[in-house]
């Protein structure tokens, strides 16, 4: 721990309950800082750069009203506060700084075993830590109760979250520096009977920032969904319940379009990954911000190339249709089970046929299942000893999708009250692969179980 000759007074740590900074800190220059004392108090503070040592760790004091106090902020990694003092009656609060480790570690453990989201669940004998993998929330760790209000105060510092706040719920965000590059947080805290819960979202550009090519589609399939990309107006649909990958699929599809000379606005609830060259709007319903009315803005900004996060109301769907129709480009999602019953769904809502038949260009239905671990094939007596799938048989996952591709012929046929099974038979007869059949075939080669092929039937 690197230390600093200074004589100025240094505030006692166990006078200290918290510490907190505030984000951005650049590295090298004062930032705001807060002080929360055991006491209740609360001090408002500035940490000024004093020097910068041979490790190349900065070195802040803090100053306000109290006399300073030295911390020790390592140049890359915002995470691990350390706090130094060269006074020897002062002993630093171990606990705090036991609890940054113990949440570095845990986070970092979760983003290399490919987690998704930390869920910390307080029971009454001890906190339940389980990390989603493919989709799946498995149990992964217990804590101790006595350690756990520290954990909670640290990863609420973290996200930049009020840590005396505990009865009502928040959110927060965090860059998490792993390995060298960035990964970002989301942190949200529920107060539930024993204490506080907290869930960690684990947005990591490494898995949800992929190429089209990188997804899994078949590539007769990549490359119709490719043509659809490069059509300069009309509507591609991908549909598909929570958590079905839509986002992934809709984010390498702006990739993709982004290479050309374009101007696209994405609105997005909430954004999860920040790509360059793309104006990314945030959609905040609770605070009146909803995709209808961005919308009309959007469209005074000269867009090629919108994408809607969702298409939920009769207002959102009418304006998505009515770019669409006047030369855009529009990606969005709805929540519907299959391909074919985006049609109704749409008519339901209240959209002109006439519009639909003449921007529709296709729908993509799609969910995530697991793919079988390529090294024990799930295999009994293979499996209990198989690290490369954890023991579970399965390692990363795939989708399962249905591609609609529609043609002027089949949409000479759609009318007002058509119905899912209609289309279905409309597109079949144009060459879709159904969802079912497609996952009969990923059976037979060994990619997935029927196991995997049951979760998640259409609504
Ligand atoms: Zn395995």
């Amino acid at each position: 721990m690197p230390s600093s000759s200074n004589t100025q007074h240094t505030i006692p740590m166990d006078e200290m309950s918290h510490f907190y900074y505030y984000k951005p800190y650049p590295a090298g220059r004062n930032f705001p800082f807060r002080i929360i004392f055991s006491n209740g108090t609360t001090l408002q503070a500035e940490a000024q750069h004093h020097q910068t040592d041979e490790t190349g760790d900065h070195l802040y004091n803090i100053t306000a009203e109290k006399p300073p106090l030295h911390l020790c902020l390592p140049r890359e990694s915002a995470h691990q506060l350390i706090l130094s003092t060269d006074n020897p009656d002062i002993e630093p609060n171990n606990e705090q700084l036991e609890a940054s480790q113990q949440v570095v570690d845990l986070i970092d453990e979760a983003i290399t075993a490919r987690a998704s989201d930390i869920h910390m669940r307080p029971m009454q004998q001890y906190v339940e830590v389980r990390y989603r993998i493919d989709g799946v929330l498995e149990p992964n760790k217990k804590l101790s109760l006595h350690h756990y209000p520290a954990i909670v105060s640290r990863i609420k510092i973290l996200g930049n979250m009020d840590i005396a706040e505990q009865r009502h719920p928040q959110g927060g965000a965090h860059h998490f520096s792993y390995q060298g590059r960035k990964v970002d947080l989301r942190i949200s805290s529920m107060p539930v009977l024993e204490g506080e819960s907290i869930v960690i979202r684990i947005l990591d550009p490494q898995s949800g920032l992929r190429a089209l090519s990188d997804i899994g589609f078949l590539s007769r399939d990549e490359a119709c969904f490719r043509e659809m990309l490069q059509q300069k107006s009309g509507l591609i649909l991908v549909t598909g319940p929570t958590g079905s990958g839509k986002s992934t699929t809709l984010y390498a599809a702006m990739r993709e379009l982004r290479q050309r000379d374009v101007n696209i606005i994405s609105l997005e609830d909430p954004v999860e990954y920040q790509l360059d060259r793309i104006r990314q709007i945030e959609i905040n319903e609770a605070a009146g911000s909803t995709f209808a009315n961005n919308l009309r803005h959007v469209l005074r900004h000269d867009p090629d190339v919108i994408l809607i996060g969702e298409i939920r109301d009769h207002e959102t769907a009418r304006i998505a249709l009515q770019s669409a129709y006047t030369g855009h480009l529009v990606l969005s999602t709805l929540h519907t089970g299959d391909a074919p019953s985006a049609i109704p769904r749409l008519l339901d809502m209240g959209v002109e046929p006439y519009t639909l038949k003449d921007t529709l260009l296709g729908v993509l239905s799609q969910r995530l299942i697991r793919k079988s671990c390529t090294q024990c094939h799930g295999a009994s007596e293979l499996v209990s000893h198989c690290n490369h799938c954890n023991q579970s048989g399965y390692h990363g996952r795939i989708p399962l999708y249905e591609l609609m591709q529609v043609s002027s012929e089949m949409m000479s046929h759609v009318h007002d009250g058509i119905t899912a099974e209609e289309v279905r038979q409309l597109a079949v007869t144009e060459g879709m692969v159904p969802m079912t059949q497609y996952g009969a075939a990923l059976l037979e080669q060994q990619a997935t179980t029927q196991q995997e092929l049951k979760i998640d039937e259409p609504e």
